[in-house]
Order: C-alpha cells, then structure tokens, then sequence
C-alpha cells in the first residue's frame, strides 16, 4: 500500500504507540472540497480517548525531557527529513482534504518542514541565567524548564504548518503532547504522527486524537495533567478554552482570528502593492489570517489601484487545486459561502460597487468568483468581521492620520500591511499600527525566523523565532547559599 493509502484507509488516531478506533467505534466522514466526495474516515473520539491519550503522553515525559537537547533534536530533524522526502504526498492528500492549489501544498509542507529544522537548532540555545545576587553568599540561578504536557489544537486552514509550529517547540523542549487536529483536515495531522513514529519519536511523545471538537477540547482544558493549551482558531472558540482553562490556571498560547488592513499610500509602488495585495487577499482562498481583509487606499491612486488590481485578479485560474495552473480552489464548505455572500449583501445594500466577481463560482460547490468592492465604507460588515474568503473591499482615506485610524478601528491586531516609499512614513506608520506583524512593501512575511502573534483579541504569546520557545518553558529561580 502506498504511503497515501495507508493514512486515507487507517481511520485510527495514534494513542502512544498504538493506532486506535474511538471507543464508540463511530467515525466522521473527511470531504473534499472541491468536489464533496469523501476521501476517508476518522474516529470519532471523546473524552475517554483524550484522557488515555493524556495518560500516555504524560508517562513520556520523564524519558523524553531526560535526552540532551541534541538528541531530541535529531529525533527532530530525522521527522523533518522524512517530511521533505514525501512532500508530494503530503501536498497531495492536504489538497484532497483542503482544497488549496498543490502550488500553495508544496510550499506549506516546506514551511512546516522550516519550523521542525529551526526548533530542532534552537534545542541547543534553551538557556537559563546566573543573575548577580542582591547579597553576597549566594548564587543565583534561572533555568528553563519544559511545561509538561501540550495540548494542541490546530485549524483547518494549515493543516500541517500549525502543528509543526506548535509541536517543533514543544519538542525541543522536552515537552509531550496531544494533538486535535481540525475535523475538515485531520489526514494531514495522521500523516505527521506516522511519519513522526517512523522517525523514533518515542512512544506517547506525539498522540493525535480526532474527533468531538468540544469533548476533547474539554478534555485537554480541564484535565489538570495537561499543563498548556495552544490553540489557532477563531477568537470565539480561543475565548471558550481560556475559559476552560482558568479552572486548571493553564499556561496558554492563543493565534486567534484578524482583520488585517492593507493600506497603500499615494507614493507607493502600485504595481508591487498589486502583486502583494492579490497574493496576501487570494492566497488559500483568502482563508488565513493574515490575509488582507480591508484594503485602504489613498485618493490619489485609488481608481488606478482598482483598475491593475482588478486586471490581476481577472487572471486568477479557479479550480480544484490538484489541476495545474490554478491559483485559486474552493471555500472550505457551505458555511463559508454562506458567510461570503451574506458579506457581499451587506456591502451592496449599503452602496459597495461589485467591480469583479461577487457571485458563486459557475463550476458550483463550494468555488467562489474571487471579488473586489469599492466603494467600501466603515458601515459594512467586512470594516468589523474577518471575511475569510476571497473578497476585496476597498476603502479610501484622504491623509496618513485618517489611514492609521481606520486601520486600528478593530478588536483584532494581528496582521498589517503598508505600501509607500517614504521611509519615514513606512517607520512611522508601522509604529503606529496596533498589530503583532506589519509587512511593509511585502504581502507576504511569514517564516520561522521572525516572531508571529497577534495584539488585542488576536491572541496570546508568539510562535516561531527563539521566543517561540518561551511559550514552551517555565522560569525556575534557583537561589543557592554558599554557607
Ligand atoms: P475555524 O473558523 O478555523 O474553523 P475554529 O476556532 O472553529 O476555527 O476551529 C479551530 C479548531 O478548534 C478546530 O480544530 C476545531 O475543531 C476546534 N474547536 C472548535 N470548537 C471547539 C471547542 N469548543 N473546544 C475545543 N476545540 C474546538
């Protein structure tokens, strides 16, 4: 059987070293979206499932944080290894069960592969201080030691890169864990876990439980062996686990949702802000993030803006994501049509101009015309909620001040995006924006070498980068009396 085959006909998740059916032996059915056929099965576990798998991981710690951090990180790498060797595959089946261009597979299995190799190198530099006393006598120490227990709950939209993100440091550390994968996308999730256990990554080192979203995600919150959450989703369900999670007092790291501007000055380079803004709003269907969700733009470009940006947008190729050429696949399901169009109504009646698309894709399902609406005004749903989807509203603003509120006028604070070639406004700006990431002249900056997180409801903590550690360890203050 064929890599591929195996993890599409298992249907069992990875508790320790075993591959388990739910207790119940009921199972969820995996779509793909671009063309609604079922592409395999999962169990559906619960509580019970997610508590052994909690046990499990727990007995591993002791075993796995005893390595020397450049064991673990071996172990690591060989992983990372073992996932650039099937990236084909990986890209491949995160397609079916996704729908993304393979292009954009490709290139999300490299970037978790990145995050695995960073992790494993930054294994070595987890140090701790000697901090100089306030009386003599006395050594004082900080070390850096691993939390415990993960437990990690990952979205559909990087089925893959979300896990590697959150395991790579959990690994490097030390720390167990139990993975809940999204149930749109839990292939990609097995098919690590498996390559993982071919690696030697330890039994109960890396467990994967698919299944009842809220019971296991109250199981991973509740359960007081579990010592950290870390979480990317929406910002409603990041608010009900740290809830959950003040009965145990859990350490918590939340990549919660945004409402990114993309703001595009007078003197930019309008054909690099085209490039940047299509590849930051269509990307993944415009389902991330970080994708562009109001696009603001300054009067004096505004119309020529919106004639280049629609001239590339009406080069995009919709398809299923497995045909070559295509920049642009389905919406996750119908729910995310749903809430696509029902943006689009809102934006029409209130005076937004449907320059391109608006409508349901003519190949059906869950395809979507990628859209741009000028006109936009602060009224309109999209100036409030994440879209995640992919439409373009355009807004106009007459000054730098203006932009700079407009832009901050949002719970959200987690990507943002200028254009300009004024290197003081582009420094003044990019202070001035209340978010965790500013891409300045780049639509696209994501990398396992920079800090990723959002401010306000965006989210809690960083990934990536040495911080990404932090989120991972707890401070031990050591204070030795000399005698
Ligand atoms: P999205 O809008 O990307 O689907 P969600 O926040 O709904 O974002 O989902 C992100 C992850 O959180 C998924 O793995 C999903 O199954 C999980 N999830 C959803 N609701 C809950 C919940 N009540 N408790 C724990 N996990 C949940």
């Amino acid at each position: 059987m064929s890599f591929l085959e195996t993890i599409l006909s298992r249907s069992a998740c990875l508790v320790g070293s075993e591959w388990v059916a739910a207790d119940s032996g009921e199972t969820i059915d995996v779509n793909n979206p671009a063309t609604g056929e079922i592409i395999g099965s999962v169990p559906k576990c619960g509580r019970q499932e997610t508590a052994r798998a909690v046990q499990v991981a727990a007995a591993s710690f002791a075993g796995w944080r005893a390595r020397t951090a450049i064991q673990r990180a071996d172990v690591i790498l060989r992983w990372r290894d073992l996932i650039v060797e099937h990236q084909e595959e990986l890209a491949r089946l995160m397609t079916m069960e996704q729908g993304k261009p393979l292009a954009e597979a490709r290139g999300e299995v490299a970037h978790g592969a990145g995050y695995l190799r960073w992790f494993a190198e930054e294994a070595r530099r987890v140090y701790g201080e000697i901090v100089p006393p306030p009386v003599a006598g006395r050594v004082q120490l900080v070390t850096r030691n691993p939390v415990g227990v993960v437990g990690i709950i990952t979205p559909w939209n990087f089925p893959l890169a979300m896990i590697a993100r959150k395991i790579g440091p959990a690994l490097a550390v030390g720390c167990p864990s139990v993975i809940k994968p999204a149930s749109q996308t839990p292939f990609s999730a097995l098919a690590l876990a498996e390559l993982a256990m071919q690696a030697g990554v330890p039994e109960g080192v890396i467990n994967v439980v698919t299944g009842d979203a809220r019971a296991i995600g109250a199981e991973l919150t509740e359960n007081p062996t579990v010592r950290k959450i870390s979480f990317t989703g929406s910002t409603e369900v990041g608010k009900v686990l740290l809830r959950q999670c003040a009965g145990t007092v859990k350490k918590v790291s939340m990549e919660l949702g945004g409402n990114a501007p993309f703001i595009i000055f007078d003197d930019a380079d309008l054909d690099r802000a085209v490039a940047g803004a299509a590849a930051s709003k269509f990307r993944n269907s415009g389902q991330t993030c970080v994708c562009a969700n109001r696009f603001y733009v300054q009067d004096g470009v505004y119309d020529a803006f919106v004639d280049k940006f629609c001239a590339a947008v009406a080069g995009l190729k919709v398809g299923n994501g497995l045909e070559d050429g295509v920049d642009q696949g389905p919406l996750i399901d119908r729910k995310a049509v749903a809430h696509v169009e029902s943006q689009i109504a809102d934006a029409v009646a209130r005076g937004g101009r449907i320059v391109i698309g608006g409508k349901r894709h003519e190949l059906g399902g869950n395809f979507f015309e990628p859209t741009v609406i000028a006109d936009a005004t602060s009224d309109m749903s999209f100036a409030r909620d994440e879209t995640f989807g992919p439409i373009a509203p355009i807004f106009r603003f007459a000054d730098e001040a203006e932009a700079v509120v407009q832009a901050n006028d949002t719970n959200y604070g987690l990507a943002a995006y200028l254009y300009t070639r004024s290197i003081g406004r582009a420094f003044r700006v990019s202070e001035a924006l209340e978010y965790g990431l500013v891409g300045v002249n780049e639509g696209m900056f994501s990398s396992c070498e920079a800090p990723f997180g959002g401010v306000k409801e965006s989210g809690l903590g960083r990934e990536g980068s040495h911080h990404g550690i932090d989120d991972y360890v707890e401070l031990k203050s050591i204070c030795m009396g000399l005698g």
